[in-house]
């Protein structure tokens, strides 16, 4: 062998190796492939030879495979998945069809049963097994079978659910059956739906039974039923409503007749409805709208009822309305509502309890009364309320007597449980009977406060007393009354009188009782009398003197006072006489004594008078031949001798001075003016007038005020202040005169003041001065006779007038005058 063949023997055998390997490569693989199994690929040569190229062919085969067999399992997975949903989504279907009652079933369209359910399967007498792949036409009579496959036709055209309603046996089905098309459009199957609806039908076989025996019911029910259709207005609104039906009572309450109102419009019917008040119509319209019931009690005016309304509405839009004529019970109640009222606002206590006295009704009254709240009212027991000592009239007679009566009146007394106060009752107390038994079930109660009436029973109780004692006491005052004491009406007729009547008249009793007023008086008196009786009566009461006449003739002075009194409805005149024969004993006395004194003063007047006049010319005579001895024969007298003779001539000259006071002293009176008008300042200028020598040398300063008129007597007034200014000027002592004279209104009266500055007055001479002749002074001091104020006070007193001094030593004096005012 040459390298040559050697190296064609190397290469063939290399070759053969090579090829070799690459066969038992590929013999390792295949039948891993044949199996399925291509996980493994042919590992590829490097070289390009015809291996490679089936390695690589086989490889992409491979390849291929695995790619294929991975599209492939992934489409496993899906189918896997959509298998065990068809299989849940029939699991369900299955389910839930098994659970209606109703019958359901699925078929193609050429009537195979896809699937059913239980209820279905029954139908046709099988389960659902055994229909299913099934062609339910062929399981059907043959002309139901060819209405059904008409009807399936129909729905298969008409694209949509068509419902029929067959009867099998005594069952009667509704059924509904529904093409179903796939998304092209294309009929595919059909869904059949059955609903048994037997029992509906016989329902409605028996409501059309019963319709009749509604209707006959309908129209002879006692409320009144009427059924409408509400109408609406563009907006929707209620505006009316039409009356569809109506029963009798309706119209009988109403006095709508069916005829008058049915189909007809409210407006229509009731012309006022639109303003009635409430809005019915969009009462009835909410109603009708909303389906919410509604009532109410309304006052019908024009039929004059109380109606009790209920709408309702079984229909949107439609409304019935019941009425009841509730006028009696409205009446019943109104007036239970005003006797409620009444014992609510009762001024009496007015109270409901048990036979075993708990309490069920107290009104506002009786719970103030015995201090109980309302809400207390039920605990108590009405014998809480009785005091102690009024329970055995309670226990043994109130009760006992209501039982067996039925009622108890009298009074009472309550306790007031809070403050324990009593209260007077009036009460009565009555038995309430269950209605159903006719025996007592409650006691009801009703008390009059009367406190006031007992009060007024215990007034009058004591004023009572209080009036007999006073009778007593008025009994022994008129009996111890020092006159006579009667009382007669105005017949003259003696209703009472004292014993003392008795005693002074004489008179007896029956005589007094026969007597009359005026035979107790002389018939001088009587007339009198008989006046003032009169007086009594009309104006209430007279007083009179009168002399009483006794029976044995005695005239005894009496001074009686009557007065009128009222005692029921007649007057009377009450009286007393007072024995006055000592007073007029006295008067007669004082009387006549003071005509002595008169007398005597005018005797005494007289006197001074005519003593006076006469007393001058004696006095003058043995003045004037005094004065003539000493002219004749003065020479020849001795010196004792003139002076005697001057004596005699002074002391006749005093004495025809003291003369001629007392007559001027007298003649105040005998000789005074007559009264008239004088202004108090004329007179007083005059008297200044007269002083007016006086004044200047004295330089006195007299000063007055306005001074009033008076009725007086000029002259004597103009005397009265010169006397008084005069003595303001002589008593002026040390000190240059001052007067003044005033005036004021006092007491009625006039008060003048003429007041000086003089040396005064000592109190105990204040009377004293004012006495005739009366001085406190020497004459050789202070010169005058002591009559200008005695004068001064018999003219003032000739006016009505008192006159009087102020005064102390040394300061001076006031005199004091008073005259009357013109009335
Ligand atoms: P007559 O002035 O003549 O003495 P009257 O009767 O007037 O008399 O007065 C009596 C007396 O009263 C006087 O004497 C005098 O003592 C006293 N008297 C009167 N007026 C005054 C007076 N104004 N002041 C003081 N004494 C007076």
């Amino acid at each position: 062998m040459d390298q040559g063949d050697l190296t064609m023997n190397n290469k063939l055998d290399k070759y053969k190796q090579y090829v070799t390997d690459k066969l038992k490569h590929i013999n390792r693989l295949l039948p891993k492939y044949a199996t399925g199994d291509f996980s493994e690929l042919v590992p590829i040569p490097e070289s390009e030879d015809e291996f490679t190229k089936l390695y690589t062919g086989i490889n992409q085969m491979v390849e291929d495979v695995q790619e294929d067999n991975k599209e492939k399992e992934v489409n496993i997975a899906e189918l896997k998945q959509v298998h065990s949903q068809l299989r849940d989504s029939e699991k369900q279907i299955k389910a839930l069809l098994n659970t209606t009652s109703d019958m359901a079933m699925l078929i193609e369209k050429d009537g195979t049963v896809i699937t059913t359910n239980n209820a279905m399967a029954k139908a046709f007498g099988q389960t659902p097994d055994e229909i299913i792949n099934e062609n339910i036409f062929k399981l059907m009579p043959p002309d139901l079978s060819k209405q059904r496959k008409e009807q399936s036709e129909e729905a298969a055209k008409l694209g949509k659910v068509v419902h029929f309603v067959d009867q099998r046996a005594d069952h009667w089905l509704d059924n509904s059956l529904y093409p179903i098309f796939d998304a092209k459009g294309k009929l595919e199957q059909y869904a059949i739906f059955s609903h048994d609806i037997t029992e509906l039908k016989q329902t409605e076989k028996a409501l059309r039974l019963s319709e009749e025996k509604y209707r006959t019911l309908f129209q002879n029910m006692n409320e009144g039923f009427a059924y409408h259709q509400i109408v609406t207005d563009k907006k929707g609104k209620p505006a009316d409503f039409i009356y569809l039906e109506v029963n009798k009572k309706f119209e009988e309450i109403t006095g709508l007749k069916n005829k008058m109102v049915l189909n007809k419009c409210a407006t229509k019917v009731i012309p006022g409805i639109k303003k009635a008040k409430p809005d019915i119509i969009s009462l009835y319209g909410e109603v009708a709208q909303t389906g919410k019931e509604k009532s109410f009690e309304i006052y019908n005016e024009p039929i004059e009822k109380w109606l009790m309304v209920r709408i309702f509405s079984p229909k949107k839009g439609y409304f019935g309305t019941m009425i009841e004529d509730i006028t009696e019970r409205k009446k019943v109640e109104e007036e239970m509502q005003k006797l409620a009222a009444v014992v609510k606002h009762s001024n009496e206590l007015v109270n409901l309890c048990t036979l075993d006295g708990k309490m069920t009704f107290l009104n506002e009254f009786g719970g103030k009364m015995l201090g109980i709240e309302p809400h207390e009212v039920e605990n108590v027991n009405i014998m809480e309320v009785i005091p102690d000592n009024l329970r055995g009239l309670v226990e043994k007679e109130l009760l006992p007597t209501m039982m067996k009566e039925g009622a108890w009146e009298g009074d009472l007394q309550y306790r007031n449980m809070r403050s324990g106060k009593l209260t007077d009752v009036h009460a009565m107390t009555f038995t309430i009977k269950n209605p159903d038994t006719g025996e007592p079930q409650f006691m009801a109660n009703v008390s009059l406060d009367i406190t006031e009436r007992k009060n007024t029973d215990r007034e009058l109780q004591t004023l009572l007393k209080k009036l007999k004692e006073e009778k007593n006491i008025s009994d022994s005052v008129i009996e111890s009354l020092p006159g006579v004491f009667y009382m007669f009406n105005q017949k003259g007729k003696f209703v009472n009188w004292n014993k003392n009547f008795e005693t002074i008249t004489e008179y007896s009793k029956d005589e007094v009782l026969k007597s009359s007023p005026l035979e107790y008086f002389t018939s001088e008196t009587k007339k009198k009398i008989a006046a003032k009786i009169l007086t009594v009566f009309t104006k209430g009461e007279a007083t009179v003197e009168g002399e009483l006449l006794t029976k044995s003739g005695k005239r005894i002075p009496h001074y009686f006072t009557g007065k009128r009194v009222k005692i029921n409805k007649q007057y009377f005149l009450l009286g007393v006489g007072l024995d006055i024969s000592d007073k007029k004993e006295a008067e007669e006395k004082l009387r006549e004594a003071m005509e002595e004194l008169k007398r005597s003063n005018k005797e005494l007047e007289e006197f001074a008078y005519v003593a006076s006049h006469d007393l001058q010319e004696p006095l003058r005579m043995v003045s004037s031949y005094t004065q003539l001895l000493e002219k004749r024969y003065g020479n020849k007298l001795d010196k004792d001798a003139k002076e005697f003779i001057q004596f005699a001539v002074d002391g006749s000259n005093r004495m025809q001075g003291l003369i001629q006071d007392l007559l001027r002293y007298s003649r105040v009176t005998s000789k005074g003016g007559d009264f008239k008008k004088v202004s108090t300042n004329y007179a007083l200028g005059k008297a200044i007038t007269n002083l007016r020598d006086k004044i200047q040398q004295s330089q006195a300063v007299v000063h007055n005020d306005e001074l009033p008129t008076v009725m007086a007597d000029e002259m004597q007034l103009m005397r009265v202040f010169q006397n008084l200014i005069g003595n303001g000027i002589k008593f002026a002592g040390n000190q240059s005169p001052q007067i003044n004279i005033s005036a004021e209104e006092k007491n009625g009266e006039w008060l003048f003041s003429v007041k000086d500055n003089g040396i005064g007055i000592e109190a105990e001479y204040k009377e004293r001065i004012f006495v005739i002749f009366q001085r406190l002074h020497g004459r050789e001091k202070y010169p005058g006779t002591g009559i200008g104020l005695s004068i001064c006070k018999r003219i003032i007193e000739r006016h009505k007038g008192k006159i009087w001094v102020e005064s102390k030593p040394g300061q001076g004096a006031n005199f004091y005058f008073t005259l009357p005012r013109i009335k």
